[in-house]
């Protein structure tokens, strides 16, 4: 359960109030604002604010007095152009804020994408709950035997109950000690800031997130994507979900031309020309390494 009774009531009674604003709201971003989706098996991401919609980013590639918007037709062609030809600031015109709860091991990741606002739970001045990521059975797979940085064969029976009572074993101990470690009887106890030291990397932390639209597209387009790890892939995976409802033309634009189109090196895209022609091209006479003709079949499937 990622929310408990009181702040499943808390977020109602932020739902329940309205405000009139002369501000340009996004009527699929406002059904949204402060609902905690729920990812993995005690994380959320939640809106908490954004500015701009799909017309602010038209507005400011036309640097325009008004509200900006000509047909709506019109509006998702430019927004289509300027995906399209990666003139990306008009983009940076929307923001959106959110509430996250991820396991620390995902939260490395995501930190990693440095355009953007950080605010994160102090572990420093509060205690962390006994929450862990725990994987789903069918998440429990073996190392990869063709991709260093991935996953096989889902383990089944003995081997994988195994590894889940290792996992809910290891973390309920570290726990165990953190609360000793805490409240040493008479005592002070440790600094919570060095008794959250043995806590394992699948204990869950939060922060708020504020990002643009360009840079959370390229968020997403990094980690929505099948290579991406899966327990950072759900969280972009909902993300898409909300930014689809927020800014529907501006994401329909992403999802042609980053999250379903791809990049084509000269070579690459020389061998579709002679494909064209009817020349037998092969990894042999195509100027391409293995390992790049491999990517460039699995591209054309
Ligand atoms: C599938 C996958 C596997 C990965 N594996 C590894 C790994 O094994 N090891 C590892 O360390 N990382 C790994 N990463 C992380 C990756 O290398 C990037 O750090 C991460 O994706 C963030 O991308 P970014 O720097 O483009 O994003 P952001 O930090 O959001 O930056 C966006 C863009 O802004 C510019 N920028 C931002 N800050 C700077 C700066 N200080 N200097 C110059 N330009 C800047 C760059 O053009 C950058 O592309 C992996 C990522 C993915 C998606």
């Amino acid at each position: 359960m990622p929310l408990t009774e009181d702040q499943i009531a808390e977020i109602a009674a932020q739902r329940s109030v309205s405000q009139p604003t002369m501000r340009a709201t996004a009527p699929g971003m406002e059904k949204h604002l402060y609902t905690a989706y729920e990812v993995l098996d005690h994380g959320f991401v939640r809106v908490i604010d954004y500015m701009g919609d799909d017309a602010a980013i038209v507005q400011a590639a036309r640097v325009s007095y008004g509200a900006g918007t000509k047909k709506s037709r019109d509006d998702s062609g430019l927004i289509r152009y300027l995906m399209r030809h990666w003139h990306s600031t008009p983009f940076e015109m929307c923001e959106v804020k959110l509430h996250v709860k991820l396991p620390v091991f995902v939260a490395r990741q995501w930190i990693r994408h440095r355009t953007a606002n950080v605010n994160e739970y102090s572990a420093r001045y509060s205690i962390l709950d006994r929450e862990f990521y725990i994987p789903a059975p069918e998440q429990l797979a073996a190392q990869s035997t063709v991709n260093n940085q991935g996953r096989g064969a889902v383990l089944e029976g003995a081997e994988a109950a195994k590894v889940l009572e290792i996992l809910k074993g290891d973390a309920g101990r570290a726990y165990d000690h953190y609360e000793e470690m805490l409240s040493q009887e008479g005592q002070a106890g440790l600094a919570r800031e060095l008794a959250r030291m043995n806590l394992p990397a699948n204990v869950y932390t939060q922060w708020y997130w504020k990002v643009d639209l360009h840079n959370l597209f390229h968020f997403l387009r990094l980690r929505a994507d099948e290579h991406a790890q899966y327990e950072i892939r759900v969280y972009a995976e909902t993300i898409c979900k909300i930014v689809a409802d927020w800014v529907p033309a501006a994401y329909g634009a992403f999802e042609d031309y980053r999250l379903g189109g791809v990049n084509l090196s000269a070579k690459a895209l020389d061998c579709v020309k002679r494909m064209l022609k009817g020349e037998a091209v092969t990894q042999e006479n195509s100027g391409m390494s293995k390992g790049e003709w491999r990517e460039f079949e699995g591209l054309l499937g």
